[in-house]
């Protein structure tokens, strides 16, 4: 079975992608963003290790308190790699089993920050999802009620798509002209003979 990455940064319309390949051809989707976040709030040995490095207000009513750690990692490229080691991780021994538990041709593990994670490497073919940065921007300011300024600050802690793009063996460019059920086709039919 073929591990796929599906990547894209915000707004790209990566979780939309993904959605479509599971409806159209039945493909299983691993939301590693979703599960890390369930994992913190889960997986006592992480939550341990996360107290220990980051200390006690890590987590406020047995809650992972998010304000508190995104202030510590905000504009600490350092801590940010220690907490993002810790939980990927996990995040792939739980994606490893869940693996185990498919059973199609391929399944995609979708991630925001797969190629900053590392994670791109344990999968034997990457997609990207590539979308102008105006475009991206709108979307994003629609669905969470961001300010472009919000919105912006998220896109600089993230690769560039001319970077992200240097990992891909697919490109689907999702900029609202460009018919996305075509290029999703083509790529799931390469997958399949493979
Ligand atoms: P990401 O997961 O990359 O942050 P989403 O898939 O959530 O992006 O897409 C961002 C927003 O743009 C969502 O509200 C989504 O519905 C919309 N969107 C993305 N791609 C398309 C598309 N091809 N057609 C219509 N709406 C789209």
């Amino acid at each position: 079975m073929l591990k796929i990455g599906l990547t894209g940064g915000i707004g790209s319309g990566k979780s939309t992608i993904a959605k479509v390949f599971n409806l159209v051809y039945d493909i299983p989707i691993f939301e590693a963003d979703k599960q890390a976040k369930q994992i913190m709030n889960t997986n006592l040995e992480l939550i341990e290790e996360i107290i220990k490095t980051f200390g006690k207000e890590s987590y406020k009513n047995k809650t992972l308190n998010t304000k508190y750690l995104s202030q510590i990692v905000f504009n600490n490229p350092q801590q940010l790699e220690k907490l993002n080691n810790l939980v990927h991780a996990k995040v792939r021994h739980a994606f490893a089993k869940w693996v185990d538990e498919q059973n199609t041709a391929y399944v995609i593990q979708e991630a925001a920050i797969l190629v900053e994670s590392g994670a791109y490497k344990h999968m034997n073919k990457i997609i990207s999802v590539s979308a102008p940065q105006q475009l991206r921007i709108d979307r994003v300011i629609k669905r969470d009620k961001m300010t472009t300024e919000q919105v912006l600050q998220r896109m600089t802690k993230q690769l560039s798509d001319v970077e992200r793009n240097k990992h891909a063996d697919f490109v689907i460019v999702n900029d609202d002209t460009t018919g996305i059920i075509d290029q999703i086709t083509a790529i799931h039919t390469k997958l399949i003979e493979h």
